[in-house]
């Protein structure tokens, strides 16, 4: 018998149902060992030796392994095909006590029969190179985690934590917010004429006496009116005609930043959720391995795209030569593939009675995006009128669709504009001219998906690395997402990114950090010493926090308040938490009464309507609203209640996105948010 040990349980199932009886499929369940949770680890006396345990958790797996190893002639190493993937395997081969005589290691980009059978006939050794940057990487975010957190325990707050990417990322967040608060909006005007010629089009003023209007040139309303009266007796005469056919491209097929971003912006999903449920996409066989920033689509998937799209769509659809995309970062020997179904010609209609909603959402977003990228560019015919007032010259621009291409898959946002047919010299009519008073607006807040290119352009980030640093930087309490899902950095975000800005600059800088993630790749190719990396971001990292330790004050966030402790008496202080402010006695330790600061909503409690709803966190950090008479009275509810009661049953109404809606289960009611439109009962399915 030969035993395939993989990662996970669904992806075990799907193995063995390609292979015969001769192949037995078990799965390690995740990580069979770590570095231990209670410790650092690492010895810093024996050249960074990690010190791995096998958690608690693992324990029953491992035993399984054991047990089937010593009946198996060979056993195959088959886990994901990556850097974590590489050093799972290499765990169970400590584990296992394996060699090369007993042992191999095989990889797949996908989990079919054929990807399946080709691994298995060309099988390899355990990869170092992969293996060591891994433990790199775990080292150094070790190292930081581990020594950095106490620190700020001991001069800010008990229970923070700071870490190797998990820091810039922050510091990118507060950085944003800094300039929307320095921002001061500029005003600034256009002016539009609308004009008729066999129909009504608008036209907007580009130059005045020759000379190019850039954004900011007419400033006040003064200046916009002055305009006006020059023009309202002009004579508008088509001064130039320009056509031309316009190409639209569809983008490259998924990396993992591309598919969590078009999946935010799309599904609404968080990176997270998007892993989650590709990895199922990928256990069940239905898409290439997830976790990639690789834009290659193999020389199979090209053909099939070709033939799939000829058929259903017919040639003009097609592309005579393929469209190859280059892809911006090489890690060698992780020659992945973009992410795309496995098989191209399973529709997403045909196959969704496998998938639950979510699956069938995100498959189908992946199935159409790689179609699209093979599919003919759109074509639009577009014009663009000049139209001469006085010394004044204003454009229409116009865009119609004539040949859809890779929209007809793929749907983009575009807007068609017909303007009518005329030549040059026509003369037209003014039906009304009319100016528009604009604000220059600040940076937006970053969204997850704006957050993970960013993170991807700085360099900062890795396919395995986006979702899990989102989530820890919410966790942790250093950010948190407002009603439009936009980062805002907390309180103590602000407070401990300018402690670590001061005092520990490496740690928040994006080149350094940029710098560190180039030398993981560089482990992994085999083209740099992975001790060397420890050894030479350990030693500065720990002699500068050696000397923080004594240079930095522990901070007093302490505010005082009029406040009496009802226990003893002493004043009571605000104090700063992990996640935001609460009441505390002054006489601590020898009174440890504290008291939560009421954040009110402004909401009577509907269960005993003496309390007010105030706004809470969970241990975690979730945000929930709960009665301000806790625990005498237990209402709570997820989302955030309006002072307002639901017309047909009489709860309280919740805000959820943009929407306003009962809190009810059982009933329906909801409204659009902003303008109180009811929308009327909407059916459960
Ligand atoms: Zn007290
Ligand atoms: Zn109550
Ligand atoms: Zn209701």
């Amino acid at each position: 018998m030969n035993l395939i040990i993989v990662e996970s349980p669904t992806k075990s199932k799907t193995i063995s149902k390609f292979l015969d009886k001769e192949y037995k499929v078990l799965s390690s369940y995740g990580h069979v060992r770590d570095l231990p949770k209670n410790q650092l680890g690492v010895d810093l006396d024996d050249n960074f030796k990690p010190k791995y345990v096998i958690p608690t958790k693992a324990r029953k797996a491992v035993k399984e392994l054991k047990d089937a190893a010593k009946k198996a002639k060979l056993i195959i190493l088959g886990t994901d095909s990556d850097r974590e993937g590489e050093a799972i395997a290499w765990h169970i081969a400590q584990i296992l006590k394996l060699d090369k005589e007993n042992s191999q290691r095989i990889v797949f980009h996908e989990i079919t029969k054929s990807a399946i059978e080709q691994a298995l006939k060309n099988p390899r050794q355990l990869d170092t190179n992969l293996i060591n940057a891994q433990q790199a990487r775990r080292i150094l975010d070790r190292l930081v985690g581990y020594k950095l957190s106490p620190f700020l325990w001991k001069k800010v707050v008990k229970g923070l934590s700071a870490g190797r990417v998990q820091s810039v990322t922050v510091k990118l967040i507060v950085d944003r917010e800094r300039e929307i608060e320095k921002f001061k909006p500029e005003e600034y005007w256009t002016i539009v004429a609308s004009l008729f010629k066999k129909q009504e089009f608008d036209a907007k003023l580009i130059k005045i006496d020759n000379k190019r209007l850039s954004k900011l040139d007419i400033k006040t309303k003064q200046e916009a009116d002055k305009i006006l009266t020059d023009l309202k007796q002009a004579q508008y005469k088509i001064s130039d005609i320009k056509k031309k056919e316009v190409q639209k491209y569809p983008s490259p097929p998924f990396t993992t930043s591309t598919l969590q971003q078009d999946a935010a912006r799309k599904l609404y999903f968080s990176a997270k959720q998007t892993m989650v449920i590709a990895q199922q996409l990928y256990e069940a066989g239905l898409i290439t391995y997830h976790r990639t920033d690789s834009l290659n689509l193999s020389d199979q998937a090209l053909i099939a795209l070709h033939q799939f799209i000829k058929s259903k769509f017919g040639s003009e659809y097609n592309l005579t030569q393929p469209r190859i995309y280059k892809t911006k970062s090489k890690g060698a020997q992780e020659a992945h593939e973009t992410i795309r179904p496995t098989q191209i010609d399973a529709q997403p209609d045909q196959i969704k009675q496998r998938l639950d909603q979510r699956q069938r959402k995100l498959y189908d977003l992946i199935w159409r995006r790689a179609i699209a990228c093979q599919m003919a560019p759109a074509r639009f015919d577009s014009t663009s009128l000049e139209i001469e007032a006085n010394t004044c010259i204003f454009k229409a621009t116009g865009q119609i669709l004539k040949f859809d291409g890779f929209l007809k898959i793929y749907p983009t946002k575009f807007q068609e504009v017909e303007l009518p047919l005329l030549t040059k010299g026509e003369v037209l009519k003014l039906i009304k001219l009319f100016s528009e008073q604009h604000f220059t607006k600040p940076p937006a807040r970053y969204t997850e998906a704006s957050l993970v290119k960013t993170l991807e352009e700085y360099g900062i980030g890795r396919p395995s690395t986006y979702a899990p640093i989102i989530s820890t930087i919410q966790e942790r309490g250093y950010t948190e997402k407002n009603d439009q899902k936009r980062f805002i950095p907390t309180e103590i975000g602000f407070i401990v990114t300018d402690l670590l800005k001061e005092n520990f600059p490496k740690i928040v800088d994006i080149k350094f950090t940029a710098y560190l993630e180039k030398d993981l790749d560089k482990i992994a190719q085999g083209r740099q010493n992975w001790l060397a990396i420890l050894k030479e971001f350990y030693q500065p990292f720990q002699e500068n926090l050696d000397k923080k330790y004594e240079e930095v004050k522990k901070k007093n966030l302490d505010q005082p308040t009029d406040k009496k402790c009802p226990k003893c008496g002493s004043p009571m202080v605000i104090k700063l938490g992990r996640f935001g402010k609460f009441y505390a006695c002054s006489a601590f330790p020898d009174c440890r009464h504290t008291e939560p600061i009421i954040n009110s909503t402004g909401t009577t409690c509907p269960e005993c309507n003496q309390g007010q709803i105030a706004k809470r966190r969970t241990k975690k950090g979730k945000i929930f609203y709960s009665c301000s008479r806790y625990p005498k009275c237990k209402y709570a509810l997820w989302d955030e209640p309006i002072n307002e009661k639901c017309p047909e049953c009489n709860s309280i109404l919740v805000k959820k996105g943009n929407q306003i809606k009962c809190s009810n289960k059982e009933c329906n009611y909801k409204q659009s948010h902003g303008n109180k439109r009811v929308s009327g009962k909407i059916k459960k399915d």
